[in-house]
Protein backbone atom coordinates (compact mmCIF):
# COMPACT_ATOMS: atom_id res chain seq x y z
CA UNK A 1 0.00 0.00 0.00
CA UNK A 2 1.42 3.30 -0.88
CA UNK A 3 0.42 5.19 2.29
CA UNK A 4 0.37 9.23 2.32
CA UNK A 5 1.90 10.74 4.86
CA UNK A 6 0.11 13.70 5.93
CA UNK A 7 2.27 16.89 6.65
CA UNK A 8 0.30 18.49 9.43
CA UNK A 9 3.20 21.00 10.00
CA UNK A 10 3.06 22.60 6.25
CA UNK A 11 -1.33 22.59 6.81
CA UNK A 12 -0.45 24.64 9.92
CA UNK A 13 1.95 26.67 8.48
CA UNK A 14 -0.93 27.83 5.66
CA UNK A 15 -3.12 28.55 8.14
CA UNK A 16 -0.96 30.51 9.97
CA UNK A 17 0.23 32.46 7.39
CA UNK A 18 -3.49 33.70 5.97
CA UNK A 19 -4.07 34.12 10.06
CA UNK A 20 -1.40 36.53 10.08
CA UNK A 21 -2.33 38.57 6.76
CA UNK A 22 -5.89 38.98 8.17
CA UNK A 23 -4.31 40.24 11.36
CA UNK A 24 -2.38 42.76 9.25
CA UNK A 25 -4.87 43.33 6.83
CA UNK A 26 -7.97 43.70 9.12
CA UNK A 27 -5.86 46.16 11.83
CA UNK A 28 -6.67 43.22 14.35
CA UNK A 29 -4.70 43.41 17.95
CA UNK A 30 -5.75 39.92 19.16
CA UNK A 31 -3.95 39.24 22.56
CA UNK A 32 -3.70 35.85 24.64
CA UNK A 33 -3.52 35.36 28.35
CA UNK A 34 -1.95 32.12 29.39
CA UNK A 35 -1.72 30.57 32.53
CA UNK A 36 0.75 28.18 33.67
CA UNK A 37 -0.11 26.28 37.02
CA UNK A 38 2.19 23.63 37.08
CA UNK A 39 6.06 22.71 36.66
CA UNK A 40 6.24 20.60 34.22
CA UNK A 41 9.40 21.23 31.90
CA UNK A 42 6.78 19.59 28.75
CA UNK A 43 4.14 22.39 30.12
CA UNK A 44 7.03 24.99 29.66
CA UNK A 45 8.75 23.91 26.66
CA UNK A 46 4.40 23.64 24.95
CA UNK A 47 3.62 27.58 26.32
CA UNK A 48 6.93 28.66 24.74
CA UNK A 49 6.06 27.14 21.51
CA UNK A 50 2.48 28.59 21.94
CA UNK A 51 4.11 32.48 22.36
CA UNK A 52 6.67 31.90 19.27
CA UNK A 53 3.53 31.18 17.50
CA UNK A 54 1.31 34.03 18.68
CA UNK A 55 4.47 36.17 17.81
CA UNK A 56 4.86 35.18 14.23
CA UNK A 57 0.92 36.06 13.52
CA UNK A 58 1.13 39.15 15.65
CA UNK A 59 -1.23 38.26 18.50
CA UNK A 60 -0.23 39.70 21.80
CA UNK A 61 0.82 37.75 24.79
CA UNK A 62 0.52 37.62 28.35
CA UNK A 63 2.37 34.56 30.26
CA UNK A 64 0.70 34.28 34.03
CA UNK A 65 2.95 31.77 36.25
CA UNK A 66 1.39 30.84 39.16
CA UNK A 67 3.08 30.20 42.14
CA UNK A 68 3.01 26.66 43.62
CA UNK A 69 1.53 27.44 46.76
CA UNK A 70 -1.56 29.72 45.02
CA UNK A 71 -4.65 28.31 46.02
CA UNK A 72 -7.70 27.56 43.66
CA UNK A 73 -9.26 31.22 44.64
CA UNK A 74 -6.12 33.13 43.38
CA UNK A 75 -6.58 31.65 40.22
CA UNK A 76 -9.94 32.51 39.91
CA UNK A 77 -9.63 35.80 41.09
CA UNK A 78 -6.54 36.15 38.27
CA UNK A 79 -9.43 34.79 35.99
CA UNK A 80 -12.11 37.12 36.87
CA UNK A 81 -9.75 40.30 35.78
CA UNK A 82 -9.16 38.81 32.94
CA UNK A 83 -12.54 38.19 31.97
CA UNK A 84 -12.83 42.14 32.76
CA UNK A 85 -10.08 43.61 30.86
CA UNK A 86 -11.08 44.26 27.51
CA UNK A 87 -8.13 44.26 25.92
CA UNK A 88 -7.41 40.42 26.63
CA UNK A 89 -9.37 38.50 23.63
CA UNK A 90 -8.38 34.77 24.95
CA UNK A 91 -7.51 32.71 28.24
CA UNK A 92 -5.81 29.86 27.86
CA UNK A 93 -5.08 27.32 30.79
CA UNK A 94 -2.26 25.25 29.93
CA UNK A 95 -2.69 21.77 31.43
CA UNK A 96 -2.32 20.16 33.73
CA UNK A 97 -2.48 22.02 36.67
CA UNK A 98 -1.15 21.12 40.44
CA UNK A 99 -2.78 18.36 42.35
CA UNK A 100 -4.58 20.83 44.92
CA UNK A 101 -5.83 22.52 41.97
CA UNK A 102 -9.16 21.40 40.17
CA UNK A 103 -8.64 22.30 36.39
CA UNK A 104 -12.68 22.13 35.60
CA UNK A 105 -13.34 24.67 38.28
CA UNK A 106 -11.15 26.63 36.96
CA UNK A 107 -12.14 26.25 32.94
CA UNK A 108 -15.57 26.76 33.95
CA UNK A 109 -14.64 30.10 35.68
CA UNK A 110 -13.53 31.53 32.03
CA UNK A 111 -15.67 33.77 30.10
CA UNK A 112 -17.02 31.53 26.96
CA UNK A 113 -16.13 34.48 24.94
CA UNK A 114 -12.69 34.20 26.13
CA UNK A 115 -12.64 30.21 26.35
CA UNK A 116 -9.83 29.74 23.05
CA UNK A 117 -10.00 26.12 24.52
CA UNK A 118 -13.48 25.23 23.68
CA UNK A 119 -14.03 23.50 27.42
CA UNK A 120 -16.42 26.01 29.18
CA UNK A 121 -19.60 24.08 29.15
CA UNK A 122 -21.25 27.06 27.59
CA UNK A 123 -19.14 26.46 24.21
CA UNK A 124 -19.17 22.30 24.45
CA UNK A 125 -22.80 22.72 24.31
CA UNK A 126 -23.17 25.20 21.37
CA UNK A 127 -20.91 22.76 19.67
CA UNK A 128 -23.92 19.78 20.67
CA UNK A 129 -26.09 22.05 19.55
CA UNK A 130 -24.50 22.58 15.64
CA UNK A 131 -24.21 26.55 16.82
CA UNK A 132 -19.82 26.41 17.26
CA UNK A 133 -18.39 29.24 19.31
CA UNK A 134 -15.17 28.95 19.92
CA UNK A 135 -14.56 24.94 19.40
CA UNK A 136 -11.61 22.97 20.96
CA UNK A 137 -8.75 23.29 19.11
CA UNK A 138 -7.36 19.64 18.45
CA UNK A 139 -10.51 18.09 16.96
CA UNK A 140 -11.54 21.84 15.09
CA UNK A 141 -7.57 21.09 13.39
CA UNK A 142 -7.95 16.86 12.50
CA UNK A 143 -10.97 18.15 10.90
CA UNK A 144 -9.07 20.75 8.78
CA UNK A 145 -6.65 18.17 7.76
CA UNK A 146 -9.53 15.90 6.49
CA UNK A 147 -10.76 18.59 4.56
CA UNK A 148 -7.12 19.50 3.27
CA UNK A 149 -6.63 15.80 2.65
CA UNK A 150 -10.35 16.14 0.43
CA UNK A 151 -11.42 12.74 2.66
CA UNK A 152 -14.92 12.16 2.22
CA UNK A 153 -17.02 11.95 5.44
CA UNK A 154 -20.47 11.91 4.44
CA UNK A 155 -21.56 8.26 5.22
CA UNK A 156 -18.29 7.22 6.18
CA UNK A 157 -18.10 5.25 9.44
CA UNK A 158 -15.37 7.00 11.95
CA UNK A 159 -14.03 5.37 15.07
CA UNK A 160 -12.67 7.04 17.69
CA UNK A 161 -10.51 5.85 20.26
CA UNK A 162 -10.83 8.04 23.17
CA UNK A 163 -13.80 9.85 24.84
CA UNK A 164 -12.37 13.04 26.59
CA UNK A 165 -13.92 16.64 26.86
CA UNK A 166 -10.67 17.84 25.48
CA UNK A 167 -10.71 15.59 22.81
CA UNK A 168 -12.59 12.66 22.05
CA UNK A 169 -16.14 14.19 22.78
CA UNK A 170 -15.97 17.25 20.70
CA UNK A 171 -14.36 14.93 17.74
CA UNK A 172 -17.59 12.89 17.64
CA UNK A 173 -19.48 16.03 17.65
CA UNK A 174 -17.93 17.64 14.61
CA UNK A 175 -17.59 14.32 12.44
CA UNK A 176 -21.38 13.48 13.47
CA UNK A 177 -22.18 17.11 11.92
CA UNK A 178 -20.20 16.31 9.03
CA UNK A 179 -22.53 12.78 8.25
CA UNK A 180 -20.01 10.05 9.64
CA UNK A 181 -21.34 7.21 11.47
CA UNK A 182 -19.56 7.72 14.63
CA UNK A 183 -18.39 4.77 17.08
CA UNK A 184 -16.63 6.06 20.23
CA UNK A 185 -14.53 4.09 22.06
CA UNK A 186 -12.90 3.70 25.10
CA UNK A 187 -10.94 1.54 27.81
CA UNK A 188 -13.95 -0.80 28.56
CA UNK A 189 -14.48 -1.09 24.89
CA UNK A 190 -14.73 -4.69 24.32
CA UNK A 191 -12.68 -6.32 21.74
CA UNK A 192 -11.29 -2.92 20.33
CA UNK A 193 -9.47 -4.16 17.22
CA UNK A 194 -13.04 -5.48 15.24
CA UNK A 195 -14.49 -2.60 15.67
CA UNK A 196 -11.35 -0.03 14.59
CA UNK A 197 -11.19 -2.64 11.62
CA UNK A 198 -14.35 -1.85 10.52
CA UNK A 199 -13.07 2.09 10.26
CA UNK A 200 -13.30 4.17 7.36
CA UNK A 201 -11.75 6.62 9.78
CA UNK A 202 -9.71 6.32 12.58
CA UNK A 203 -8.76 8.56 15.13
CA UNK A 204 -6.50 7.54 18.56
CA UNK A 205 -6.42 9.87 21.27
CA UNK A 206 -5.39 7.31 24.39
CA UNK A 207 -2.00 8.23 25.17
CA UNK A 208 -1.03 4.65 24.82
CA UNK A 209 2.11 4.34 22.90
CA UNK A 210 2.27 2.43 19.56
CA UNK A 211 -1.16 0.80 20.47
CA UNK A 212 -2.97 0.49 17.14
CA UNK A 213 -1.68 -2.42 15.39
CA UNK A 214 -1.58 -3.03 11.85
CA UNK A 215 -4.11 -5.69 12.26
CA UNK A 216 -6.53 -2.89 13.84
CA UNK A 217 -7.07 -1.15 10.34
CA UNK A 218 -8.94 -1.84 7.55
CA UNK A 219 -6.99 -1.65 4.31
CA UNK A 220 -6.70 1.98 2.71
CA UNK A 221 -8.11 3.86 5.84
CA UNK A 222 -7.44 7.48 7.03
CA UNK A 223 -5.85 7.17 10.01
CA UNK A 224 -5.09 10.29 12.24
CA UNK A 225 -2.75 9.76 15.75
CA UNK A 226 -3.75 12.26 18.08
CA UNK A 227 -1.79 10.25 20.75
CA UNK A 228 1.91 11.77 22.24
CA UNK A 229 3.31 9.47 24.28
CA UNK A 230 7.22 8.51 24.88
CA UNK A 231 8.88 5.13 23.49
CA UNK A 232 11.34 2.85 25.20
CA UNK A 233 14.36 5.12 23.91
CA UNK A 234 12.43 8.46 25.25
CA UNK A 235 11.44 9.77 21.80
CA UNK A 236 8.04 11.22 21.10
CA UNK A 237 5.49 8.95 19.55
CA UNK A 238 2.05 8.50 19.25
CA UNK A 239 -0.82 5.92 19.91
CA UNK A 240 -0.37 4.36 16.52
CA UNK A 241 2.56 1.39 15.50
CA UNK A 242 3.24 3.95 12.79
CA UNK A 243 5.76 1.25 10.74
CA UNK A 244 3.14 -1.08 10.93
CA UNK A 245 0.46 0.44 10.04
CA UNK A 246 1.99 2.40 6.98
CA UNK A 247 1.61 -0.59 4.71
CA UNK A 248 -1.76 -0.87 5.71
CA UNK A 249 -3.68 2.56 5.79
CA UNK A 250 -4.54 4.93 3.37
CA UNK A 251 -3.51 8.02 4.82
CA UNK A 252 -1.77 8.76 7.72
CA UNK A 253 -0.65 11.70 10.18
CA UNK A 254 2.56 11.22 11.72
CA UNK A 255 3.84 11.79 15.51
CA UNK A 256 5.17 14.52 15.66
CA UNK A 257 4.72 16.75 12.71
CA UNK A 258 0.80 15.52 12.14
CA UNK A 259 -2.17 16.70 14.48
CA UNK A 260 0.18 18.43 16.83
CA UNK A 261 0.78 21.83 14.84
CA UNK A 262 -3.13 22.07 13.82
CA UNK A 263 -3.52 22.24 17.79
CA UNK A 264 -1.05 25.43 17.86
CA UNK A 265 -2.63 26.95 15.18
CA UNK A 266 -6.10 26.87 16.19
CA UNK A 267 -5.42 28.32 20.03
CA UNK A 268 -3.96 31.17 17.36
CA UNK A 269 -7.09 31.06 15.13
CA UNK A 270 -9.55 31.02 17.95
CA UNK A 271 -7.70 34.09 19.64
CA UNK A 272 -8.36 35.88 16.30
CA UNK A 273 -12.19 34.78 16.52
CA UNK A 274 -12.58 35.82 19.49
CA UNK A 275 -10.93 39.47 19.32
CA UNK A 276 -12.74 40.11 15.99
CA UNK A 277 -16.22 39.18 18.33
P1 LIG B 1 -7.47 11.43 28.47
O1 LIG B 1 -6.54 10.67 29.34
O2 LIG B 1 -8.37 12.44 29.06
O3 LIG B 1 -8.39 10.39 27.65
C1 LIG B 1 -7.88 9.22 27.11
C2 LIG B 1 -9.00 8.43 26.52
O4 LIG B 1 -8.44 7.23 25.99
C3 LIG B 1 -10.06 8.00 27.55
O5 LIG B 1 -11.34 8.14 27.00
C4 LIG B 1 -9.73 6.54 27.83
O6 LIG B 1 -10.86 5.75 28.14
C5 LIG B 1 -9.15 6.10 26.50
N1 LIG B 1 -8.21 4.99 26.66
C6 LIG B 1 -7.11 4.96 27.44
N2 LIG B 1 -6.50 3.76 27.33
C7 LIG B 1 -7.24 3.03 26.47
C8 LIG B 1 -7.13 1.72 25.95
N3 LIG B 1 -6.14 0.91 26.30
N4 LIG B 1 -8.07 1.30 25.10
C9 LIG B 1 -9.08 2.10 24.72
N5 LIG B 1 -9.24 3.36 25.17
C10 LIG B 1 -8.33 3.82 26.04
O7 LIG B 1 -6.56 12.07 27.34
P2 LIG B 1 -6.85 13.23 26.25
O8 LIG B 1 -8.08 12.92 25.50
O9 LIG B 1 -6.70 14.54 26.87
O10 LIG B 1 -5.59 13.01 25.30
C11 LIG B 1 -5.38 11.78 24.66
C12 LIG B 1 -4.00 11.75 24.04
O11 LIG B 1 -3.92 12.78 23.07
C13 LIG B 1 -2.85 12.03 25.01
O12 LIG B 1 -1.74 11.30 24.60
C14 LIG B 1 -2.60 13.52 24.84
O13 LIG B 1 -1.27 13.86 25.17
C15 LIG B 1 -2.84 13.65 23.36
N6 LIG B 1 -3.22 14.99 22.96
C16 LIG B 1 -2.58 15.48 21.86
C17 LIG B 1 -2.88 16.70 21.38
C18 LIG B 1 -2.18 17.18 20.19
O14 LIG B 1 -2.21 18.37 19.91
N7 LIG B 1 -1.57 16.29 19.40
C19 LIG B 1 -3.87 17.57 22.04
C20 LIG B 1 -4.58 16.91 23.11
C21 LIG B 1 -4.24 15.67 23.55
P3 LIG B 1 -11.75 5.98 29.49
O15 LIG B 1 -12.58 7.18 29.19
O16 LIG B 1 -12.54 4.74 29.59
O17 LIG B 1 -10.77 6.20 30.60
Amino acid sequence: MNTRIIDGKAIAKAKRNKLAQEVKDQNLSPSLAIILANDLDASAIYVNKKMQACDEVGIKHQLHRIPRNASQDDIISLIEQLNNDSTVHGIFLQLPVENHLDSNTLIQSISPNKDVDGLTHVNVGRLVAGDHGLVACTPQGVMEILAHEKIDLSGKHAVIIGRSLLFGKPMGQLLLQANCTVTQCHSRTIDLPSITRQADILIAATGQAKMVKSDWVKNGATVIDVGISKNSDGKMCGDVDCEEVKNVAGAITPVPGGVGPMTVVNLLSNTVKAAKK
